[in-house]
């Protein structure tokens, strides 16, 4: 497209000045002294357009510099580094020749618990936050990529899962679109599915480590809620699942604490952890005592985790 501002006087008045060509946005501008005013008000109008049609641009812009800037970091040679009397000082550094990015080992999912996807988006691009994942699937469907898998997002928060008590350093963050209370939409779980199948295959990620917000942080976390199926995602490899419980005979000694702890469940608070267990694997918020038959499913994923 093209835009002359007041293109006529500065072709025929040889008084005004011919400014070059300017280019901004597939625009281009001729301006002239005498339509400098109009030209400002054009430029106006440009430079709002071009906010408008690239809101996150500042961010893209930051996240490069971020970027760089942890790249730069990785190449200093670290034997001068270290400083605290309780570390001992290396003799020397030698930097191998063998070696690569860490690999995300889990993947965490969420709901936003936001109104939109765009007031996510904001969020996770604004400063000083300190919230944010890798990926955010909107309600219908629409996937954002926010950060490199291998770099590490904050999601996970005060989270522990079995020994892992950094889940943010280990894991990919999945950011779905949903207030917690609407059910989750087909085509979003479409997208998450193919995603998960993506990341497993790239990152070998056990079927066992694909998890929710509410259970690395029980008593703190409800996401991604009691509308996801877990199931649904057990189906296709993503999660564990406990299967047909009806022959199981419950040995005496089961103890719920320690079968939690093997899943994975921080039992600090054991109720706590109780409740992100129904949460996950009955899709209930009932409170109180593990019924016999909770105990059941409790102890088959408790030798699933064992195998
Ligand atoms: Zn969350």
């Amino acid at each position: 497209m093209v835009l002359y501002c007041h293109v006529i006087p500065a072709l025929t008045d040889p008084s005004s000045i011919q400014m070059p060509n300017l280019s901004l946005k597939g625009f281009r501008v001729i301006l002239s002294a005498s339509s400098l005013t109009r030209c400002g008000f054009v430029f106006l109008l440009l430079f709002l357009y071009s906010c408008a049609s690239q809101p996150y641009r500042y961010s893209n812009k930051q996240y490069r510099k971020q970027a760089h800037a942890l790249a730069k970091s990785l190449e200093v040679q670290p034997d001068t580094g270290i400083t605290s009397d309780s570390i001992r000082q290396p003799d020397r550094w030698i930097g191998t020749v063998n070696f690569g990015l860490r690999k995300p080992n889990f993947v965490v999912i969420h709901h936003t618990a936001q109104q939109s996807c765009e007031k996510t988006l904001q969020t996770f691009t604004e400063s000083p936050r300190e919230v944010s994942a890798h990926y955010v699937i909107c309600a219908d469907g629409t996937l954002y990529h926010m950060l490199h898998d291998q770099l590490r997002a904050w999601h996970a928060g005060a989270g522990k899962w079995g020994q892992v008590t950094d889940v943010n350093s280990v894991s990919i963050g999945i950011e779905l679109d949903n207030d917690g209370l609407a059910p989750y939409r087909e085509a979003q779980l479409q997208v998450l599915l193919t995603l998960l199948d993506t990341l497993k295959q790239r990152y070998r990620i056990p079927s066992a480590n694909f998890i929710g917000h509410a259970d690395i942080a029980p008593g703190r976390k409800v996401d991604p809620g009691i509308n996801f199926s877990w199931e649904r995602l057990a189906k296709k490899g993503f999660g564990l699942w406990y299967g047909d419980t009806l022959s199981l005979i419950l040995p005496e000694s089961f103890d719920a604490r320690t079968a939690l702890k093997i899943i994975g469940y921080d039992v600090h608070d054991q109720t706590a952890a109780i409740q992100s267990f129904r949460l996950h694997f009955m899709a209930s918020q009932r409170k109180g005592e593990l019924l016999p038959e909770e105990k059941k499913i409790l102890y088959a994923l408790q030798l699933k985790s064992m195998e």
